[in-house]
């Protein structure tokens, strides 16, 4: 049986007030849920946060991280520093890192790779455009997307992981997949990974991200093979955030 998740990628946004009344109110209702919770707050934000959960079941992730563990790598954060501030998690080929940061596939599997080097465990990003879509390529797409990693650290990787299916075309957008687009491309997926490792593939989470919100949550999750979700928007209002981390168990 998978343990239900839920992840919070704040992106680039709060200030000092703002994240740690969002943490109290997380904090405070982190005990009416059975699923895993991770929050991902800005990288300034992290020795804060980590000291707000030091004493809830609520976890840190991050959102990205360099492929190098230290030296002259001016603005970057390494997996070394994550793991002493008390992360856990890492998200790693978001869509907008891959649209506006040209992280390749190639550049997404060496960071995910330094991830798991680094003891933390990476939440991977896959997801087709709506061009894509439209074009019938998206099982190609995330074929591809997934063919990355397992060429660079092999199927058994997956168990130290997590994926996220998320649609482009639903990301901040109020558009969300349908619960059954989503378990078609999740079954999609846990598929491929069977085909590989039965064991790992029945293991592992895939969560659905694209505008979920508390309205949605508990049909996509109700998914045979949706495993919960990560929250953009939704995770920056602690009620929200909770109503959808309720909905997952
Ligand atoms: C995301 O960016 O990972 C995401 C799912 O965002 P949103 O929930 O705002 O669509």
């Amino acid at each position: 049986m998978r343990q239900a998740m839920v992840a919070g990628n704040w992106k680039m946004n709060g200030s000092s007030a703002s994240v740690s009344e969002l943490i109290e109110g997380i904090n405070a209702g982190v005990g009416e849920t059975s699923a895993e919770i991770v929050v991902c707050p800005p990288f300034v934000y992290l020795s804060a946060i980590a000291a707000a959960t030091a004493d809830s079941a609520v976890k840190l992730g991050a959102q990205n991280m360099c492929d190098q563990d230290g030296g002259a790598f001016t603005g970057e954060i390494s997996g070394p520093m994550l793991k002493d501030i008390g992360c856990e998690y890492v998200i790693i080929g978001h869509s907008e890192r891959r649209a506006m940061y040209g992280e390749t596939d190639e550049i997404t599997a060496i960071k995910y790779g330094a991830v798991l080097k680094n003891g933390l465990k990476p939440i991977f990003c896959i997801g087709e455009t709506l061009e894509e879509r439209e074009s019938g390529v998206t099982e190609d797409v995330i074929g591809r997307q997934i063919d990355a990693i397992l060429e660079s650290d092999g199927v058994a990787s997956l168990a130290n992981a997590v994926l996220a299916y998320e649609p482009v075309w639903a990301i901040g957008t109020g558009k969300t997949a349908s619960p059954e687009q989503a378990q078609d491309v999740h079954a999609f997926i846990r598929g491929k990974i069977a085909a590989l490792d039965a064991g790992i593939a029945d293991g592992l989470r895939i969560l659905y991200g694209g505008s979920m919100n508390p309205g949605n949550a508990a049909d996509l999750i109700a998914q045979a093979d949706i495993d919960g979700g990560l929250i953009g928007g939704a995770s920056l209002k602690a009620d929200d955030f909770l109503a959808i981390c309720k909905a997952a168990g």
